[in-house]
């Protein structure tokens, strides 16, 4: 007996551990394995109808409702009906809701993640041990922020966290088949907690663990109509973003389709964020401990059979430490045990579908073809279903397509580097930006490359860590907006004067009429004295058109003669504005304060002159409150350049959460027609402040105030390019820079159309689109018109999880 102990020791051979599924095959066939959707709190009959199955064995689970526009629509009714009184509910009513959850998500635990392996192919031990726990966390931290935001009234919720914002209303959520129960908590336990009624759809691969929410809905007594859920492919999916009536879209899921979803909802103001794809590099340096990276990778790549939007599927390795690091990762591999997701022992499951497993082996077989070794361990498999050793892919050419594009299975492209900075290199080398890993021993070198990854989250010595307090979410074609945390709550609120804004007025377009002007910029027959240029890169530009256009004040005459900017000037703009962006993000936040006051302080001294240029075209009282509110505001963000500042989270592990709040790079400005000058630097000065470089196209109503403003900047160690000035058609000028890749945001705050144009233009690279949405804003009321809503946009939350303590 001993000595077979100590050959099992030894040999770290265990039999099969099989978790029961028969109390889950009991649920099933109670519901005759059949399910219709959950509206308005009632389960409807299923006609039309597709079929879920277990990957692992592909035994059939369930039929389920193929969910049409018709289901979509009684859906976001029944929402739309309930909303009022689950808003007229006090946060601690609300509040007791999502402990409910939380309750019964803990009770029906072992049942939950036994139907989600089932359902889904993953391995019971992370559905018991992550996924289930996860939902069960967010429910509860979600719970406390409903008690905090309060009571909502006509003004907004009276909490002090949130105090002045409001539910966004109705809310259409499509979530992906990888972590089905975690992303509908992570999607409805927010929008519950912000007092949003929700419509949600699960992916047609995994519908079962969210038909079982919608069970504890029941049970928990949730009003009728506050959660909806809907059944079915894409084609339900985009029902659910085409309705008229849905207030806002939280989607998870590829980069295809986020892009599809950006273009559907461009022409309608419906509040969007997107939680996309991936391409996460897991950079190892050479002073890193190499067992625990390893251990860290087992969990970056094959987690979840790498089906994971934030896997570490792209290893970096330092040069001096490749080859000892790829033995040790063999070694391991030859441990992986793949199998019965039921099994509590294996680490691996089934992929989740034959249309993925296919797609796989394809992009494995491509990267091989493209010059990668390939090699997988020598381990049983099992003989059915949809299983995949797992893969490491060598020698793999940063350009070629196992390095670019999202695998989304077991599957690891590696690379090495020399330096530091080459490192950064390679790993900003994508177009996404969803998360990174950087293992070294040194927290010079670990922080440093932290700050410069383009990642929304980044884990140092740690992998796939996740918590309700810690928000996730992309930069760049990785998508927008944060779940979890504080910021993840903001997603689902809106300012509460949005909600009661007039339309904004726009002055048409007549003014960009060159006729009368020729190509030095001079009106012909008429005398005048300001002849303004577009500023780049800190120099006054003549217009690459050779045009100017002439600018009229209140009266109808000639006040002066404005550039007519064309893509070649935005071209040039934008060149200078990504590597002066740069500098700035890193300048300390103290020095952006210092020039900011300076901004102020030279506005001050040449009031007397702008301020009767203003009067031209607003009327002489307008046009000194308008100065004077412009000088505050330079003042205010001042002021905010070194307040509006990160915090630490301390998740239920020993590490701290570092919330950075970052710039988001070069940020395109369409100002208002209504108060040209304290408009436009309404939306200059927060995106300044944050260490933006910003290209901002004036009114052109007076687009002759950008002469003095340039003037201004020039004056207060402002570096070049941070502030570009491009004056032109806003139309024309804002749909090449919301078409252009190197601009990472684009606010518009004109009218309906150019907020339309701008979201249209924006699917490319997926930049970040804020706009009034053809809402008016009154400049002069610093409620609406400065401070956090502009200091929000003008930031996005990088996430850094550092191991602390015990
Ligand atoms: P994945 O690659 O993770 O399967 P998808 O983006 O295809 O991601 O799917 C994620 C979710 O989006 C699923 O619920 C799917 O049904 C839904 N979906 C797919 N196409 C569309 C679409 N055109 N509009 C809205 N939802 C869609």
């Amino acid at each position: 007996m001993a000595s077979s102990i100590v050959e099992k020791f030894q040999s770290m051979e265990y039999g099969p551990a099989p978790e029961d599924p028969s109390e889950v095959n009991k649920w099933l066939d109670a519901h005759k394995r059949s399910f219709g959707h959950y509206i308005n709190g009632e389960w409807t009959k299923v006609t039309a109808s597709f079929e879920t199955r277990n990957p692992a064995t592909g035994e059939l689970l369930a039929s389920i409702a193929q969910g049409d526009a018709a289901d979509v629509d009684r859906a976001v009714k029944a929402a739309r009906a309930a909303l009022p009184a689950w808003q007229a509910l006090t946060g601690h009513q609300r509040a007791r809701y999502l402990y409910a959850f939380a309750r019964q998500v803990q009770k029906h635990s072992r049942h939950l993640a036994v139907l989600e392996s089932m359902d889904n192919g993953k391995s019971i031990r992370e559905s018991r041990d992550i996924d289930i726990p996860l939902v069960a966390r967010h429910f509860y931290h979600h719970a406390g922020w409903a008690q905090l935001l309060g009571d909502l009234t006509n003004s907004g919720f009276d909490g002090e966290e949130f105090r002045g914002y409001t539910p966004v209303g109705v809310v259409g959520q499509i979530i992906p088949w990888n972590f089905p129960l975690l992303m509908f908590a992570w999607k409805v336990a927010p929008a519950l907690a912000a007092g949003n009624t929700v419509v949600i759809k699960p992916a047609e691969f995994t519908p079962l663990t969210a038909i079982a929410m919608a069970e504890i809905a029941d049970e928990v007594g949730l009003p009728k109509g506050v959660l909806n859920v809907i059944n079915g492919d894409g084609a339900t999916g985009a029902a659910i973003v085409e309705h008229p009536d849905i207030d806002k879209i939280a989607f998870t899921g590829s980069t295809e389709v986020g892009r599809i979803i950006r273009k559907a909802t461009a022409k309608t103001p419906k509040k969007l964020s997107l939680e996309l794809g991936g391409k996460s590099p897991f950079i190892v340096f050479d002073d890193a401990d190499l067992d625990s990276a390893v251990e860290g990778l087992v969990d970056g790549i094959w987690f979840n059979q790498g089906q994971v939007c934030c896997a570490g599927s792209r290893l970096l390795v330092q040069e001096r430490v490749a080859e000892r690091l790829y033995d040790k990762i063999r070694a391991r591999m030859e441990t992986l045990r793949v199998g019965s997701p039921l099994d509590k022992a294996i680490d691996i499951g089934a992929i989740v579908d034959q249309v993925q497993y296919d797609r796989i082996q394809k992009l494995v077989a491509m990267g091989i073809a493209e010059g990668a070794t390939c090699w997988q361990p020598e381990i049983p498999m099992p003989k059915n279903g949809l299983f995949i050793k797992p893969t490491l892919l060598t020698d793999v050419h940063p350009s070629s397509t196992v390095a670019q594009q999202e695998i989304f299975g077991p599957v690891l492209a590696s690379m090495t580097f020399r330096t530091p900075a080459e490192a950064v290199e390679l790993a900003n080398n994508t177009t996404y930006g969803l998360a990174a890993c950087v293992w070294s021993e040194s927290i010079n070198v670990a922080l440093d490359v932290a700050a410069q990854v383009k990642a929304g989250v980044v884990w140092i010595n740690s992998t796939n860590l996740f918590d309700a307090a810690c928000g996730f979410g992309g930069y760049r074609e990785s998508g927008y907006g944060r779940e979890g945390g504080k910021e993840g709550m903001f997603e689902y609120l809106v300012p509460a004067w949005t909600h009661h804004a007039q339309k904004a007025e726009v002055v048409a377009e007549a003014h960009t009429d060159t006729s009368k002007a020729d190509d030095n910029g001079s009106a012909a027959g008429v005398g005048i004295d300001r002849t303004v240029k577009q500023y780049i890169g800190g120099k006054q530009a003549r217009p690459d058109s050779g045009y100017s256009f002439p600018v009229y004040n209140r009266e109808g005459k000639l006040a002066g003669e404005a550039p007519l900017g064309n893509r070649k000037d935005i071209r040039n703009a934008v060149e200078a504005a990504g590597p002066a962006g740069n500098k700035w993000a890193k300048a300390a936040a103290h020095t952006r304060a210092q020039v900011l006051y300076y901004i102020a302080e030279n506005l001050i001294q040449r009031r007397e002159e702008i301020v009767r240029k203003l009067a031209d075209f607003v009327g002489e009282a307008q046009a000194e409150v308008e100065f004077d509110s412009s000088v505050d505001r330079a003042f205010t963000y001042a002021a905010w350049c070194d307040k509006f500042e990160g915090s630490v989270h301390n998740p239920p592990f020993r590490m701290v959460t570092l919330a950075m709040k970052e710039a988001i790079g070069t940020v395109a400005v369409l100002a208002p027609d209504d108060a040209p000058l304290l408009g436009l630097l309404s939306l200059i000065l927060p995106a300044i402040a944050m260490g933006n470089s910003v290209i901002a196209v004036p009114s052109e109503r007076c687009a002759t105030v950008i002469g003095d403003l340039y003037q201004i900047f020039d004056t207060s160690d402002l570096p070049g390019g941070v502030v570009n000035l491009v004056a032109g058609r806003p139309t024309e000028l804002g749909k090449t820079l919301s078409e252009h890749d190197d601009v990472d945001a684009i606010w518009s705050f004109r009218d309906d159309a150019s907020a339309s144009m701008v979201k249209l233009g924006s699917a490319g690279n997926l930049k970040q689109v804020w706009t009034n949405e053809g809402r008016a804003i009154d400049w002069f009321d610093p409620k609406r018109a400065e401070g956090l809503w502009y200091l929000q946009h003008a930031t996005q939350v990088k996430n850094i999880w550092v191991p602390y303590g015990e």
